[in-house]
Formats: structure tokens, sequence, C-alpha cells
């Protein structure tokens, strides 16, 4: 298996009937950008900042962030980078910051709710990004984003230290993009305007499905009792894609499920066209891409949604679907 993947590493993903798929990988830590030249991944879809910070015995400062950050860029010779800003809290916990009692550290002062009511934190990691990315391009990702505010709030801090950056003369990033992370439910009946405010959103899967059904993602007894491939679900994911397009705002979906076949399967047919997966998971991915008439995936998918009604998984179908395919 290994070696017919690695044999696929630079074969476009195409569908059987000829529509692209961006397969983009995830990574956290410089090792890992190693992978995107050896999976063929079109760019880091997902750069998890935070890894370095939980591997630190104290904050980085913000110079060796931007040694870090300038060093991921080197790596990736000349694919684009999605650098996410600092989620840390919940289940990412930083051994040097003070532990907070929380009754509910998902629910709680994690990932941007952090960095808002912090900025100096933010802001440092920020410089560091504007400062390392001189005459290249950026991407800039905020996690955990709630509400229209928040993006506001973000987007200024941002602001302020492109307007430092140039004060003081440095040279700026030849182009900055900045998105935002879909995965919190309450932003789905704002995504219309959150598209017009961004550059590009990324669907974070992991977490959106543990505030959609309430279920605890790293809570075995709770979170198996879901499944990411519910008609629900599905709906929702396809509205996130519907909303999207209609804005033609660039959307990927960089959660875990879109590394596993039948679930990429599933997403391909409701509309997503690039997904950010973990480096093991291009090759299987691309297999299942190659494999699949996306015209019969659609249509099936559609038709099971129409019928299926809530907590019903399409799992079972689906991998029936695509063993016949
Ligand atoms: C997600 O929530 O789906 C995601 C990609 O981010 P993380 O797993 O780091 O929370
Ligand atoms: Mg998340």
């Amino acid at each position: 298996r290994q070696e017919q993947y690695r044999k696929l590493r630079d074969v476009p993903a195409v569908t059987k009937d000829g529509v692209g798929i961006d397969l983009h990988m995830n990574a956290g830590l410089l090792v890992d950008l190693q992978h995107l030249a050896e999976t063929g991944a079109i760019s880091v879809g997902l750069f998890r900042t935070e890894l370095q910070f939980m591997l630190a015995s104290r904050f980085p400062k913000m110079s060796e962030q931007e040694r870090l950050y300038r060093a991921a860029l080197d790596l990736a010779q000349g694919k684009q980078i999605t650098f996410r800003t600092l989620d840390i809290g919940s289940d990412k916990v930083l051994p040097y910051m003070t532990q907070l009692q929380e009754e509910n550290p998902a629910l709680g002062w994690r990932a941007i709710r952090i960095g808002l009511d912090r900025p100096g934190l933010l802001r440092t990691q920020l410089r560091g990004l504007l400062r390392a990315a001189a005459s290249r391009d950026l991407r800039i990702m905020f996690p955990m984003i709630a509400t229209l505010d928040e993006l506001s709030a973000a987007k200024t801090l941002l602001d302020r230290e492109m307007a430092h950056l140039l004060r003081h003369g440095r040279e700026p990033p030849k182009d900055l993009k900045v998105g935002i992370m879909v995965e919190v439910p309450s932003l789905l009946w704002d995504l219309q305007e959150v598209c017009s405010r961004v550059d590009f959103i990324s669907v974070g899967s992991n977490d959106l499905m543990q505030y959609f059904y309430a279920a605890d993602r790293d809570n075995k007894r709770v979170s198996k009792r879901f499944d990411s491939l519910s008609a629900p679900f599905l709906r929702a994911l396809k509205q996130i894609v519907d909303t999207a397009r209609a804005s033609s705002t660039p959307l990927t979906l960089c959660g875990e499920m879109g590394g596993k076949p039948i679930e990429a399967l599933a997403l391909l047919a409701i509309g997503y066209r690039g997904l950010s997966v973990s480096a093991a998971s291009i090759g299987p991915v691309k297999a299942m891409t190659l494999a699949t008439d996306l015209r019969l995936a659609r249509a099936f998918v559609t038709g099971l949604l129409v019928e299926k009604t809530a907590g019903h998984s399409l799992r079972d179908a689906l991998r029936t679907f695509a063993e016949d395919q």
C-alpha cells in the first residue's frame, strides 16, 4: 500500500469524471514539512502553531517565533503555508501557563478567546509571522471564531501589527491572506457576512462536530455515539460549501474526517474541492479521488440526504457505494 501511495505522489488528484481536488497537508512542527515534497501535497493547509509552544518550557520570544516561521517558509520551498494562530486551552495545555480550573474547558477560555483577552500574546505572534514572511506570501488563520465581533477584533490586531511593521521600515509580505476556521456552529448563521470579510475559510470538523452534537471529541463514551457521516452534520457541512461558493470564497476542510477515504468521498459528493489532511492520509484520499465518479457520488449522497433523518448515518450506504465503485 505505502509503495502504491508513493507512486501517486505526482499524479494529480482528479476524479474519474475530471474534477480536480486540492489535497493540502496538515503540519505543526518543522519536521512535518519534509512530507510536503514526499506526499505531493499542494500546500500546508493547516499549520498548528501551538505545537511549538507546547514543546517549549516558556513562552517563545518574538524573535524565536520569527525564526521558526521563517524556517517553515524556507522548508516549504515556495509552497504556501496557512499559519493558524495559537489554539491553546482546552485539550492543548501549555505547561508554563497557569492552569485555569474550568468546569468545561472545551467551552471555556481557549484559542482566539485567549488571543483577544491577552492581545500582547497574539500581537507577538502576528509580529513574528509578518516579519518572517518579508517579500513572501503569508496566510494567517484565526481559530475558534464564534462571532463577527471576534473576527473584527482579530483583524484589527493584525492591521495594527502591519502598520507597526511598515512604520519600522520592514519589508511587508508580498501578499497577505486572512481567513478563519469555521468550527463553532454559531458562525453558520453569519457565514455570508463572514465570507465577505475574509480571504478564505477552513472547516475545523473536529471541533464543529464536538459542538454540533455537544459531545466531547476526546471522550469516547459520548463521541462514539455520534457519526460525522450523519445526515444532519453533512447538511451543515453542505450549507458551508454552498455559502462559500455563492461568494467565491476559497474553502477547505482541515479536520480529521477529510483524511478518511469514506468521509472524504462524502465531502467531495457534497461539494468540497479542497481538503487538508495528515501526511499519511494524502495517498489514501488521492486513491479514493482517482477511483470516484463524482457525478454518481453526488447523486447518491444527495438522494440519501433527502431521505435520511436526524441521527441517521450514511456510513454503511457509502461504504457499499465505494466498494461497488
Ligand atoms: C478541527 O477542529 O477540526 C481542527 C482542524 O483543529 P484542531 O483539531 O487543532 O482543533
Ligand atoms: Mg479545532
